[in-house]
């Protein structure tokens, strides 16, 4: 079997995912990548050369925790994860799920292992664009742009809707062709993954849309 090419394998795993892949959250709504999908991916980039181990597993009754220490290891680099889960108990306070428990801690630690790697941090910087969100940190930026704007999108006809949803967060509006249309005049913004509905477009992009795109977007609006 040829040598493991580290840098090779380090671009695969950072790359971009399939479109909805990105998934969220039933409670908080927050976008994350489902733990199979991650696993996928560094078995198919690394062709199964890679390695974890669970180095620490505290599972503290007392004070209803557990916690794992994992390390993955990739050629001769490895990173350590951390991961914590919340012990449930039963009416009588008796401990229950311990082993899901156990599991969710372990997919914690090995998560965060990866993510060192940068694995789907370009599928979810989108989503993370608020202020005091980390995607929207400008040393960041360059994850957002890193795919060339899509060609060939069929004339604009006004009322018909796209499949397209805001990205913001608890919106998911199906965005109108309108909306689509007028993403694609903000500079290096990728609408296939920087999907707004107008109300949603955050300031720092609308600002960068020409006065004349936005007046004429609005016309069609009222024209309705
Ligand atoms: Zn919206």
């Amino acid at each position: 079997m040829e040598e493991l090419n580290y840098p090779e394998v380090i671009e695969k795993i950072k790359a971009r995912f399939p479109e909805g892949t990105v998934r969220k959250r039933e409670d908080n709504r927050r976008a994350y990548i489902p733990n199979q999908v991650y696993n996928d991916r560094v078995e198919s980039a690394t062709q199964s050369r890679w390695d974890q181990e669970f180095r620490e597993v505290e599972i503290n009754i007392p004070h209803r925790f557990v916690k794992v220490v994992a390390r993955v290891t990739i050629g001769s680099h490895y990173r350590d994860g951390i991961g914590f889960a919340e012990i449930g108990v039963d009416a009588s306070g008796k401990p229950k799920q311990l082993a899901t428990t156990v599991d969710q801690a372990k997919a914690e630690a090995i998560r965060e292992a990866l993510d060192t790697w940068e694995i789907g941090w370009q599928d979810l910087a989108p989503y993370y664009q608020d202020e005091k969100d980390w995607g929207s940190n400008p040393a960041l930026a360059h994850l957002l742009t890193t795919r060339a704007p899509d060609k060939g999108t069929p004339a604009p006809q006004s009322a018909e809707m796209v499949e397209r949803n805001c990205i913001f967060r608890n919106c998911g509006t199906k965005l109108s062709r309108d909306e689509w249309e007028l993403l694609s005049n903000v500079p290096n913004l990728d609408r296939s993954r920087m999907t707004y509905c107008f109300a949603h477009i955050p300031e720092q992009y609308r600002k960068k849309i020409p006065h004349e795109k936005l007046q004429e977007f609005q016309r069609k609006k009222t024209d309705r």
